[in-house]
């Protein structure tokens, strides 16, 4: 994929690019709130998954709903802030920029919070 994804750029902000939408992802997403910056959140869903209550959802227990939060409800009206919803294939630390499912995006940070596998 060489297309370039489909986000503003702006020579006044830096570019903090954050893979995965997960605990790690989402607080960090939450805490930086800073005009200096455009944060840019990857994942491959388009929602975040409160894993602890997984479980319950397969116990019948709870409605799957209860535990997923989709990012653009979680993010409304932040400004600055863009959600893709793409597969995040490979990083290039020398060229800066993430390459994903939907195109390249260059980064000024980048936050890997992609969890593991259980
Ligand atoms: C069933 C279950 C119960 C648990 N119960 C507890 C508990 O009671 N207490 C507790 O403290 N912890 C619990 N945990 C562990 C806790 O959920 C994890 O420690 C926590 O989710 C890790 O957060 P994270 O942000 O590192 O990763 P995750 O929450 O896994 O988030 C990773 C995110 O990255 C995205 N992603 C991954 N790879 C890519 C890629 N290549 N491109 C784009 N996006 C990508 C994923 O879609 C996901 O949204 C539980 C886990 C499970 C599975």
């Amino acid at each position: 994929m060489d297309r370039l994804m489909d986000i503003p750029s702006s020579a006044e902000l830096k570019r903090v690019v954050v893979v995965g939408g997960g605990f790690a992802g989402l607080n960090f997403c939450k805490r930086l709130k800073d005009e200096r910056f455009q944060i840019v959140l990857l994942d491959k869903t388009n929602h975040h998954n409160f894993q602890p209550l997984l479980y319950q959802v397969a116990t019948a227990g709870v409605e799957p709903s209860s535990i997923s939060f989709p990012f653009r409800s979680l993010f409304a009206g932040r400004k600055n802030f863009h959600i893709r919803m793409c597969e995040v294939w490979e990083t290039d630390a020398e060229a800066q920029e993430v390459k994903t499912s939907i195109g390249r995006l260059h980064y000024d940070y980048l936050v890997i919070a992609t969890g593991c596998d259980t």
